[in-house]
C-alpha cells in the first residue's frame, strides 16, 4: 500500500492518518460527547441564587400545596424555553418526598405543562 503523509502531522503512513493522530482524534471526539456541565446546560449562578431565594420565601409546594418543599421547580421547563428568573421558579418536593402525600412532586411532574398559582409572597 502506498504510504502518504498523515493529514495531521505529515508523517508517512498508510491510510489518511498515522496511529497517534487517529488516537488523538478519537479522544477529542470522546471529550466532545461527554455530558455538558450544569452551566453549559443553561443553569447559571442566577438560577442558583433565585432557587435559594424562592425556597427562602416559601416551602409550600406549588404542585401539591403542602409544606416542606426542598427544590425550586421550573414552571416552564428549561427545555421549553423557561428562564432562570424567580418568576419561573416555584417551591416543589423533589429531593425528599412530600411528608403529607409522599410524592416527589418535581420528578412526578417531569416536563409536563402546568399552570402556576400567582406568587403569593
Ligand atoms: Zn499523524
Ligand atoms: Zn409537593
Ligand atoms: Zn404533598
Amino acid at each position: 500500500m502506498a504510504r502518504r503523509p498523515c493529514l495531521d502531522c505529515d508523517q508517512p503512513t498508510e491510510g489518511t492518518r498515522c496511529e497517534p493522530c487517529r488516537l488523538a482524534r478519537g479522544r477529542q471526539r470522546e471529550r466532545a460527547r461527554q455530558r455538558p456541565t450544569a452551566r453549559q446546560r443553561g443553569y447559571t449562578t442566577e438560577h442558583e441564587a433565585n432557587r435559594a431565594a424562592v425556597l427562602a420565601a416559601s416551602r409550600i409546594c406549588w404542585l401539591c400545596g403542602h409544606d416542606g418543599a426542598d427544590q425550586a421547580d421550573d414552571v416552564v421547563p428549561k427545555s421549553k424555553g423557561g428562564t432562570a428568573k424567580a418568576s419561573n421558579l416555584r417551591p416543589a418536593h423533589g429531593t425528599n418526598p412530600c411528608p403529607t402525600c409522599g410524592v416527589r412532586c418535581n420528578q412526578a411532574r417531569g416536563n409536563a405543562d402546568a399552570t402556576p398559582p400567582p406568587l403569593s409572597r
